[in-house]
């Protein structure tokens, strides 16, 4: 979706690599990041084997098993490095082999870079309509997927179950949703974002239909949500879903009702705001353009 330095102005999590130290300057006037470092890899507290490797305003997870690794996003858009040292964290946490890499959507800020992975001999799997685009584009550094998931599959190694669910169109229109039931934990990436205004005028997105996605999310058995960009150090909970949705549906009916006024889609854009969102990532930046958005589907039918 996008890098955002502000996402990591509150991030707790240790650097698995980087000797950086903070500088013995005085305290500067204004408030400001902490130096953060490129990129960290932690086991997600209570589970024995699941990683959430980030680099940068991006991350993934994976899952090791004696039979080998479950990955997911290879997170190399114009930076293999990323993806170099993605492969380098998981050899630290075991030999096994990397079995799979699992694509969460077909964006290739997400999912570009792959061919380390695939070079090792891993299994690409992404929805179906994912592979559909990405044949149709043909961006020369991303691996195609070799499997497609139409609306479930469940991935089984070393005695660890990864379900993988499609739960319709939402910021795109092939969005998995993985979960692994044992460890009551999820990994969505993009179309749930934590107490953030959604990624400019949501591209490639299906505004309503979103909706359901989330509530087909609440229904899931699920306790924490691994984002695909880090958020404050924490994880995602059903409470944050449930406020997204919440956001979505007020300026849903807040755009519907400007479109009725003929307001869409320049003077809605100025005039619309939500206050009770304005502590929320990007709302300054984006607020306009998800109206924007929104206009679109209430005032055109797209
Ligand atoms: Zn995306």
């Amino acid at each position: 979706m996008r890098f955002l330095p502000s996402l990591f102005a509150g991030l707790l999590l240790a650097s698995a690599a980087s000797p950086q130290t903070q500088p013995a300057a005085p305290a500067p006037a204004a408030p400001s990041a902490p130096p953060q470092a490129a990129f960290t890899t932690i086991k997600v507290d209570g589970t024995e084997n699941v990683y959430i490797f980030r680099y940068q305003g991006y991350q993934a997870m994976f899952v090791v098993t004696p039979e080998g690794v479950i990955a997911t996003d290879p997170m190399g858009y114009v930076r293999p490095q990323a993806v170099a040292t993605y492969i380098d964290e998981i050899k630290k946490v075991t030999s096994a082999p990397i079995k799979y890499v699992v694509y969460s959507h077909h964006h290739y800020d997400h999912i570009a870079g792959g061919k380390p992975f695939k070079d090792l001999g891993a299994t690409f799997i992404a929805q179906k309509r994912a592979k559909e685009h990405l044949e149709a584009l043909r961006y020369p550094d991303v691996v195609i997927p070799d499997e497609v998931v139409d609306e479930k599959r469940t991935l089984t190694l070393g005695g660890t179950e990864l379900e993988l669910s499609y739960v319709g169109r939402n910021h795109s229109d092939n969005s998995l949703v993985m979960r692994l039931p044992k460890e009551k934990l999820l990994f969505a990436v993009d179309f749930i974002p934590i107490e953030s205004v959604n990624f400019r005028n949501m591209p490639d997105s299906w505004p309503i239909e979103w909706e359901d996605s989330l509530k087909k999310v609440l229904a899931m058995d699920w306790e924490r949500l691994i984002p695909g960009h880090p958020y404050k150090g924490r994880l995602g909970t059903k409470e944050d879903v449930k406020n997204l949705l919440g956001f979505m549906q007020e300026l849903s009916a807040e755009v519907k009702q400007a479109a009725g006024q003929g307001k869409c889609a320049d003077t809605a854009m100025k005039e619309i705001k939500l206050d009770k969102y304005q502590t929320w990532l990007s709302y300054g930046q984006y607020l306009a353009g998800n109206v924007e958005r929104y206009c679109y589907w209430w005032s055109r039918g797209y």
